[in-house]
């Protein structure tokens, strides 16, 4: 079956067909790890998680890039302001590389929590300084640039055409200009390539341009080229993107060897908070942590995503996390009741299922869609394992761990204790049993019993 996306590019939904199909290369834009991941940007994760996890449905192995941002992205994505890693590391008095070595670690923490499928490749910035090096050499080399005393911008000019994904030119963007740009640059539209580290500035390199520094752009053409050559199959990031980001790596890409990278450039939309932005200053933004906290298991907030189509905004209440608790319990006992079960189902029924979902799943990753037959299955009023095997063929794709949930999950135990529970089953499935039994001490020192079983386990209070 044809799997359709939706290309930014282009502005329609297109028949996705790679490059080349034995192997789908896929490069995202990460986190820039100067604090924790709200939930905003996790949806941004989780929307990239559920790209994988259909095109590996589909039979497609993937080679996935996602860097992670330790230097360079100034406070807007425009070059002003400064740099977010030493901001931070004022903030918390600590050196920049201390920032991103925490911050990064609690987003892998996060997304382990999510269950987000991981990108075969995770690549930091600073660890490519010499790649970012290079790339830059040759855009100079091919005449795409001009330096002042401290910067090499990139000249936006020299392009048959900027703003390819936003469909802007130059001109527009000029006479539409709110605020005076930076006067060292030729065009409103020119950014920052290589950067001249100030006498204090703790994060530099030397190279071509004495002590030194990357643009934040440059870190995406550089490694994207780096792992997935000159031309690969999709590029994804938030619609905040799109104008900025995505048009300055496109313009390096053209600067570096005349073509764009990716074929297709998929973009997830924001998550509103009570109708409008979430923001530190009106106190209504939100970690994991913090739903955590607050009694929800990360998977709840995965549940919750699925109520809305990655190209359309959604909007955070806790009245809806409630209700996705509740879908959540209901899926887990629905799978419950059909493990369980022993009743004859057609194997016609069985397909027609299977079809609907992946038909849902291919048109434009539609999970709204892929739920209701998710629910037609649960709701089936014949119980049968065969149903509970679809339902775990189609986790596979929803990422919901309904094979670890086993009866005692039914009980109210606390969420600490259902994560470790989820932690060890986790552990049991990786072989990993060393770790199983730590967790299993922990639980009993918490005054727990634990019961292993061909079933699963069992955890009972003393
Ligand atoms: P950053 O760490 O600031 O570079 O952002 C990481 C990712 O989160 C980017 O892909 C952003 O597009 C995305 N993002 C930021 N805010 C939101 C939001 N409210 N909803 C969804 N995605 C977001
Ligand atoms: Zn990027």
């Amino acid at each position: 079956m044809d799997i359709k996306f939706y290309n930014t590019l282009t502005r329609q939904k297109e028949v996705f067909t790679p490059i080349n199909k034995e192997e789908i290369r896929i490069y995202s834009c990460g986190p820039t790890v100067y604090y924790f991941a709200h939930i905003g940007n996790l949806r941004a994760y989780l929307f990239m998680d559920t790209l994988r996890r259909v095109l590996k449905y589909n039979g497609y192995r993937l080679k996935h890039v996602m860097n992670i941002t330790d230097v360079g992205h100034l406070v807007s994505d425009a070059d002003e302001g400064e740099d977010k890693m030493i901001k931070a590391a004022k903030r918390e008095n600590k050196n920049p590389f201390e920032i991103a070595e925490f911050y990064m670690n609690a987003f892998l923490e996060d997304i382990r929590k999510l269950n987000i499928d991981k990108p075969e490749i995770i690549a930091r910035a600073t660890e490519h300084i010499d790649i970012m090096e290079q790339y830059v050499q040759q855009i100079i080399n091919n005449g795409y640039t001009y330096q002042t005393e401290d910067t090499v911008y990139f000249d936006t000019s020299k392009l048959d055409k900027y703003g390819v994904l936003s469909n802007r030119n130059i001109k527009e963007q000029k006479a539409g200009a709110r605020v005076e740009f930076d006067t060292n640059k030729k065009n409103i539209s020119d950014f920052a390539l290589w950067i001249k580290a100030p006498e204090n500035h703790i994060m530099k390199w030397n190279s071509f341009f004495g002590k030194s520094y990357p643009g934040w752009h440059l870190e995406c053409s550089a490694m994207g080229y780096h792992y997935l050559g000159k031309h690969f199959d999709i590029h994804t990031g938030g619609v905040d993107h799109i104008p900025i980001h995505h048009e300055n790596e496109i313009a390096q890409s053209k600067g570096f060897c005349g073509t764009i990278p990716a074929n297709f450039w998929m973009h997830v939309e924001f998550l509103q908070i009570n109708g409008g932005k979430m923001s530190k200053s009106l106190n209504n933004l939100y970690t994991l942590k913090d739903l955590e906290d607050k009694g929800y298991e990360p998977l709840v907030y995965r549940m919750f995503n699925f109520t809305s189509n990655y190209r359309g905004q959604i909007n955070f209440t806790f009245e809806a996390m409630d209700a996705a608790k509740v879908a959540l319990a209901r899926l887990r006992e629905g799978y419950l009741k059909h493990l369980e079960g022993n009743e004859e189902i057609e194997k016609e029924m069985i397909e027609s299922y299977e079809q609907k979902f992946l038909m849902a799943i291919n048109d434009d990753l539609n999970m709204p869609v892929a739920m209701s037959v998710v629910w037609d299955v649960v709701k089936n009023p014949k119980k049968s394992k065969k149903l509970a095997n679809l339902l775990l063929q189609f986790d596979e794709v929803l990422g919901l761990q309904l094979n670890n949930y086993h009866k005692q999950e039914k009980s109210d135990l606390p969420v600490e204790i259902q994560e470790l529970i989820t932690q060890r089953n986790e552990a049991r499935n990786n072989k990993n049993w060393t770790e199983s039994d730590r967790i299993r001490d922990i639980l009993i020192s918490n005054g727990y019993n634990v019961k292993d079983s061909k079933d699963g386990t069992i955890v009972e209070k003393q």
